[in-house]
This record gives structure tokens, C-alpha cells and sequence, in this order.
């Protein structure tokens, strides 16, 4: 049982769920605009690691190591927020409190859920049967991305295999950044024509959007990467290495690479505050639950129909703070988030593209973030978005973490881009 302060009986008390990207930046904000005297500020996290999971895609290609990718999670998180280690086991949103797995309890006044989504290998039968990590690898966690490492040195020839089980995943363009990547690997290694690489998704092309989805299938068919497309995978037969589908069609791989269903937190569902894939309910410009409101849930959490990114958590936690801060002034919240998300795309050779779009644009060619001057450029192999993703991981531990403004709107902009007049596949 939790002893308390008079002084901490009367304050109104926040506590965060989750203390990932989005966690972590709502702590650092509003424990800079809230009084200290008037709110406590929890986070609640199983541990003491954070992930920097953009990181997980280099680790396959004697890229990143587990000491660039993992830090000391209290480190990022400012003095005066309560740091709690301890995993969610429910919410009782009528109550208002959190019943965590040691047995403790925390009321809340607000609570914030960002609990992420997780690769969920265990829903697809076979996935994780003997073949799990001899053959089929993820690469969505760092232990999956350790072990891929140790199987592509030995890997020299047959069928590689990219998949997604089902949409959404978090980063929906990795799985396209590592076929991408592994391709030019391969090509490094005068392996390539040892071996034949697979790409199998259940989108109806490479990517969601039409000129994305041109453009990327465009460097698809380049890479000579056979696309298995509407493949909605029923079961992995892991006798005959091979992934078959509900409409009974079968993809042989002798390695698979796949980012298995990815699911919100399991007490999430415990709560009764999830959709079938566990992900929170919520106004999609305010993120406020559509059946509480003293709850929301940010980042990959929720189920606003944006990219699971960690720039779309960036986005939404700058309009967040500032709609928190009226709400619980009872005053209407302003501001707007439009589901903006720009994510670099690694395209191998030390090249990578830019993507930039919201709820209603998709992504456009064109420069980033200035008119003409660039320096980025969208839609387009640079050198300079290379450099730009690998800048961007300072930017995420010193800039963004802590809080710090970035000089980036928070919406998305129309400045710097081309609405292509022809169709999209001549545009690509
Ligand atoms: C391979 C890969 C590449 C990526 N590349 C990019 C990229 O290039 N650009 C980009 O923008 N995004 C990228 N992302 C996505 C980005 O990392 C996530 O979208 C972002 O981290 C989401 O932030 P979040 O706070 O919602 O969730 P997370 O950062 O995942 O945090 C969730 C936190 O909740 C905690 N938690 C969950 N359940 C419980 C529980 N029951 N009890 C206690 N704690 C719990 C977890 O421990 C975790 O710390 C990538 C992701 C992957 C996997």
C-alpha cells in the first residue's frame, strides 16, 4: 500500500503508460508545463531499456550493435517524474487506477497509454515451431536481429524471403528497407546471383499509397526482387519451409525474413479498452478515447489510421501537450493532429529516399524540409537522406527525448512539393 504526502494527496496525478518514444517525450514536456506543487507525473515501464528500434535494421548487416541501439531508460526521463518498473496488468477505467502485475495499485486523475505494439509471432501457426530462428528470423526485436546477423554470414545461396504476416506493423516501410538493404549485401558479397530474393506482402503492392507504391515497386523490379502481392498468410508449414496462404497458394523460402501480426498490449484487452488488434480507440485529431475521457493513447498505441512511426509519435505528442493543457483547464481542445508522418527509406549503396505525408496527402516528390534547397529530397535515392537517417539518431537520444523543441512544424507542409499531374506509375 502506497504511503502518501498531505501534500501529494491533494495533487492531481498523471501517469503515463509506457515509457517508450512517446512516454518518454510526454514526461519530459508537460513535467516542463505542469506545476510541480499541483501534478505528479508516473511513468510505468517493465524495465529499465530503451530501445532506439530504428537501430534493429542495421544489426542484420554488421551495422548497429546492442550498445548504439540500448540505453538506460531513467537517464531520459527528467527528475521529479516517478519512474515505476513494473508491467501493466489492467486498467479499471471506472475507478480510475492501474493494478499492476507486483500487486501494486496507482489512481490516476489523467492517464496517458503508450504501450507501443508488439511482434506477435505466436499468432500465426508454425511461425514459431522448429524452424524459429534456424530459419525464420524477425528482425522487429533485437534478440530476432542478433540471431538474423548470425544467419546471414553463413547464408550463401537459395530463396530469401521478406514478409509481413498483416498490416499494421509499426514502420511499415523497414521490411522494404531491408529487402533493399539485403539486396545490395548480397551484390557486396558476389553472392547475388546465388541467390533469389522474395518479396510477400498482403498489400495489393509494395507500399499503401499509389506514388509511394510505384516508385517503391519501381526499385523493386530494378533490384530483381520477385513481389508476392495479396498474400494473406494462413500458416507456416515448417516440414516443407514453406508459407501458404488462405487461398491455398504456397512461397518456398530456404531463410524467412518475416515481421509477424503486431499487436497492442495484452492488458489493453484485459481493460476492455482495445480494438481486435488491441489498439486504443481515439478521436484521431485529439487522441482522447472515444469511451473515457480522463484517457489517451499516443504513438503505436492507439488506433489512429497514421503510420506506427516514431515521427508520427513526435507529431502527435507536440499537438497532445498543448490539448492536454486545455483539457484539463476544461476548456475545448484547439489543436489538430493530421496524422503527419516522414520516415526515410533505406534503399541500400548508402542511399536512402524520404517520405512525407499525413491522414490526407500521401507522399509527393518534391524537396525537404525547404522549397528548392532541400536539403533532403522526396521520393529520391540521396546520398543526403542516407546521412539524414543516420543524423537521425542523435537527434532522437538529445533532441527529441529530452523534449527539446524541433524546428520542424508539427503538420505537414505543402512547401517543397509537386502534385504530379500524370498518373502515378508515369510519375515513378
Ligand atoms: C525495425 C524497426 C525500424 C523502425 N524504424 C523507424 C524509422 O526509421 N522511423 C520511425 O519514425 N519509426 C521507426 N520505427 C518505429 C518506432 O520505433 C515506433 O513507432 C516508436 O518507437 C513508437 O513509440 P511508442 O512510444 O508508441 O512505443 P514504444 O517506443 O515501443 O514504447 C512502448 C513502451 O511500452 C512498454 N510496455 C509495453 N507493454 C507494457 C506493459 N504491459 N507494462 C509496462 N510497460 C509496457 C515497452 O516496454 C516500451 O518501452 C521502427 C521500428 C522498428 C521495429
Amino acid at each position: 500500500m502506497p504511503v502518501h504526502t498531505s501534500q501529494e494527496n491533494t495533487m492531481r496525478k498523471l501517469v503515463i503508460l509506457g515509457g517508450g518514444t512517446a512516454g518518454t517525450m510526454i514526461a519530459n514536456k508537460l513535467h516542463k508545463r505542469l506545476r510541480h506543487d499541483d501534478w505528479g507525473i508516473t511513468v510505468v515501464d517493465r524495465d529499465d531499456e530503451h530501445h532506439y528500434q530504428p537501430g534493429y535494421l542495421f544489426v542484420p548487416f554488421d551495422g548497429d550493435t546492442a550498445d548504439e541501439i540500448v540505453r538506460s531508460r531513467h537517464h531520459f526521463i527528467a527528475d521529479g517524474v516517478r519512474l515505476v518498473y513494473d508491467e501493466v496488468d489492467r486498467v479499471s477505467p471506472e475507478d480510475k487506477s492501474v493494478q499492476l502485475v507486483s500487486g501494486r495499485t496507482l489512481d490516476y486523475d489523467y492517464l496517458v497509454i503508450a504501450t507501443g505494439t508488439t511482434p506477435r509471432p505466436d499468432q500465426t501457426p508454425g511461425m514459431l515451431g522448429v524452424e524459429w530462428r534456424r530459419s525464420i528470423f524477425d528482425f522487429y526485436t533485437l534478440e530476432g536481429a542478433q540471431a538474423l546477423a548470425n544467419a546471414l554470414e553463413t547464408f550463401d545461396r537459395g530463396r530469401l524471403v521478406v514478409h509481413i504476416t498483416e498490416m499494421p506493423i509499426k514502420c511499415p516501410v523497414a521490411p522494404l528497407e531491408f529487402t533493399f538493404l539485403a539486396e545490395a549485401w548480397l551484390r557486396e558479397r558476389g553472392l547475388r546471383d546465388r541467390v533469389e530474393l522474395v518479396y510477400v506482402t498482403p498489400l495489393d503492392g509494395a507500399f499503401t499509397q499509389p506514388i509511394a507504391s510505384s516508385r517503391l515497386g519501381h526499385m523493386l523490379t530494378e533490384r530483381k526482387v520477385e513481389v508476392v502481392i495479396d498474400f494473406m498468410v494462413e500458416s507456416i508449414d515448417d516440414d516443407r519451409k514453406m508459407l501458404v496462404s488462405y487461398d491455398e497458394r504456397e512461397v518456398p523460402f530456404d531463410l524467412l525474413v518475416t515481421v509477424p501480426v503486431n499487436m497492442g498490449a495484452d492488458f489493453v484487452a484485459r481493460s476492455g479498452l482495445g480494438d481486435e488488434l488491441q489498439y486504443v480507440p481515439v478521436d484521431k485529431h485529439t487522441l482522447l478515447s472515444t469511451a473515457y475521457d480522463t484517457i489517451f493513447a499516443v504513438g503505436d498505441a492507439s488506433n489512429i489510421p497514421a503510420s506506427k512511426a516514431g515521427s508520427v509519435a513526435h507529431f502527435s505528442v507536440e499537438v497532445f501537450v498543448r490539448n492536454f493543457l486545455e483539457h484539463i483547464e476544461g476548456r475545448p481542445m484547439t489543436e489538430t493532429f493530421d496524422g503527419h508522418a516522414n520516415c526515410f527509406v533505406e534503399a541500400g549503396d548508402d542511399k536512402a529516399l524520404l517520405i512525407d505525408f499525413n491522414y490526407d496527402t500521401q507522399p509527393l516528390p518534391g524537396k525537404y524540409p525547404f522549397p528548392r534547397l532541400g536539403p533532403l529530397s522526396l521520393l529520391e535515392e540521396t546520398r543526403a537522406n542516407h546521412l539524414g537517417k543516420l543524423a537521425f539518431r542523435h537527434v532522437y537520444w538529445n533532441v527529441l527525448l529530452p523534449g527539446r523543441p524541433v524546428p520542424l512544424p508539427s503538420h505537414l507542409s505543402m512547401a517543397g512539393k509537386r502534385v504530379p499531374h500524370r498518373s502515378p506509375r508515369e510519375e515513378a
